[in-house]
C-alpha cells in the first residue's frame, strides 16, 4: 500500500460525510428556529472548528457574522489542564450580541466552560454553544450545551478540523486512528 494513504492510518469511521452533512443542516434548522430572525455572531474556536463553522454557517438562514478565536488549553500532555492561553482574540465588541460559540470537539469541557465565561463578561446579549461532537467526559463540568451534533465514546478522533499532530483535519469523514500512528 502507499504509505502516503491516509486511509491506510485509519481503524475506522465513525461518521460520513454525508452523515455529517445531514446532522449539521439539522442543527441549522434548530438554531434558524431558536433566533427566530434575530443576527448571530458565530464564533468560532481555531482550528478544528473549521469545518463545522464553514458548513453550519452556510446551512444557516438567519444573518451571521463570523469571528475566531485561538485558545491553548493542553499542556505537553494530551490531558486538558483547565489553564487556557488566548493565542488569538475576537476583534468584534460582543456588547448586546448573540453569541454563538461553535466548537468542533468538547472533551473534558474545561476549555469551553473558561471560554463562556469570559464571553459572558463582555456583556453579549446571549452565549450558546454548538459542538458538533461530545465525549463522555464533559458530563461531569457543569456547562450548557445547547447543540449537540453526536455524543461518541471515549475514543480520540480525527478528521472534519479534528488533527493527530496537526494532520488529518483536511478529512471529510470522522473516524479513529489505527494504533500503529500513536504507539
Ligand atoms: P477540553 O474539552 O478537554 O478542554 O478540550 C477540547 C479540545 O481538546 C478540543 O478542542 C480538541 O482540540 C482536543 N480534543 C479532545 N478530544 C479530542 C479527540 O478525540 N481528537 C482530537 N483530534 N482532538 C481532541
Amino acid at each position: 500500500m502507499d504509505s502516503h494513504d491516509v486511509q491506510a492510518d485509519l481503524k475506522h469511521v465513525l461518521y460520513t460525510k454525508e452523515q455529517i452533512q445531514s446532522r449539521v443542516a439539522e442543527l441549522a434548522a434548530q438554531i434558524d428556529a431558536d433566533y427566530e430572525g434575530r443576527d448571530v455572531l458565530l464564533v468560532g474556536v481555531l482550528k478544528g472548528a473549521v469545518m463545522v463553522m464553514a458548513d453550519l454557517s452556510r446551512a444557516l438562514h438567519s444573518h451571521v457574522t463570523m469571528d475566531w478565536m485561538a485558545v491553548s488549553s493542553y499542556g505537553s500532555g494530551t490531558q486538558s489542564s483547565g489553564v487556557v492561553r488566548i493565542l488569538k482574540d475576537l476583534e468584534t465588541d460582543l456588547m448586546g450580541k448573540h453569541v454563538l460559540i461553535v466548537e468542533d470537539i468538547i472533551d473534558s469541557g474545561l476549555t469551553l466552560s473558561w471560554l463562556k465565561a469570559n464571553l459572558i463578561s463582555r456583556g453579549p446579549a446571549t452565549v450558546e454553544i454548538c459542538t458538533l461532537l461530545r465525549k463522555p467526559e464533559a458530563a461531569k463540568v457543569e456547562i450548557d450545551v445547547k447543540y449537540v451534533g453526536y455524543e461518541i465514546p471515549s475514543e480520540f478522533v480525527v478528521g472534519y478540523g479534528l488533527d493527530f499532530a496537526e494532520k488529518y483535519r483536511n478529512l471529510d469523514f470522522i473516524g479513529t486512528l489505527a494504533p500503529h500512528i500513536y504507539e
